[in-house]
């Protein structure tokens, strides 16, 4: 049986592992193909293609998209684009930016709530990596203000949380384009995050499939097989692709593990011939 992981993450954005090594240990866990599903960024693509080819993987070139979402958080996955793309580029670029001039931000809020913490001792932990929201909860860990990254995202750097900051986003039919424009397919990320009710989520997938969604991660790691069950159900009803991945971040999220999607397993290289193949 062939087995793929659909959703990772390297030190071109917030996961702990160089692209190369995320592929390696891909390869060497036994799977047949990985997504590098690195956030708003395609940086690491080239050299995660290029690893996979040596290791004897297939990668599938991919990216996350945070898109704007009143109720919750809205992620897209982009798969099989040209990562040489220029238009898709520049509007990563533009998300990038409002990335680098949000951290700066939550610094300035942690300091308003009488913590202890300066940017650059978050600048610091990140060394080579790209600053992000792990490094600020690995900071306040140190300073035993929480006692765990949890608590760090439930407490102060989760979404509308004492220390969150919201920032630029493209509306998820933008990001539907933006990945088709660039001969990929979009993909909808850990769908319980968007805090809807099955009604509500089929209704809003059945508007975004008109606007060019092809699939939904069905099988993820905090997805419950009752869960799983219901995504089923809504994506077969709208023939969406069923996908699946670990959302590996290294160490930088507790618990996440390559080729671990939850309690149904990962999807086999069929879901990626799909996906391939899809309109
Ligand atoms: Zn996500
Ligand atoms: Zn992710």
């Amino acid at each position: 049986m062939s087995w793929v992981d659909l959703h990772s993450h390297s030190t071109v954005s917030d996961g702990s592992f160089p692209p190369e090594a995320v592929v390696r240990m891909a390869a060497n866990a036994g799977l047949d193909a990985l997504a590098l599903t690195d956030h708003d960024n395609i940086g690491g693509v080239a050299a995660a293609l290029k690893t996979g080819r040596l290791e004897g993987i297939l990668v599938v070139p991919g990216v996350e998209i945070s898109a704007e979402f009143q109720r919750g958080t809205c992620h897209i996955l982009g798969y099989f684009f040209d990562p040489s793309d220029a238009a898709l580029r520049e509007k990563l670029d533009t998300l990038q930016r409002a990335r680098a001039e949000r951290n700066p931000k939550i610094a300035m809020k942690l300091q308003n709530l009488g913590i202890d913490i300066t940017y650059k001792e978050v600048q610091a932990v990140a060394g080579s990596e790209q600053v992000g929201r792990p490094h600020f909860a690995r900071v306040l860990m140190d300073k035993g203000i929480v006692k765990d990254f949890n608590e760090a995202f439930d407490r102060f750097l989760g979404k509308d949380k004492a220390a969150y900051v919201d920032k630029f986003r493209y509306r998820p039919e933008e990001a539907f384009a933006m990945i088709q424009g660039a001969g990929g397919v979009a993909v909808l990320a850990h769908p319980y995050t968007l805090n809807l009710s099955d009604e509500e989520l089929a209704a809003l997938l059945k508007q975004w499939v008109e606007w060019g969604l092809k699939g939904m991660e069905v099988f993820y790691p905090d997805h419950t097989e009752e869960m799983i069950a219901r995504y089923e159900r809504i994506a077969d009803t709208l023939g969406l692709i069923k996908t699946g991945g670990s959302d590996f971040h290294g160490n930088n999220k507790e618990g996440s593990v390559l080729g671990d999607c939850g309690p149904r397993g990962c999807p086999s290289m069929d879901v990626v011939k799909q996906l391939k193949q899809a309109p």
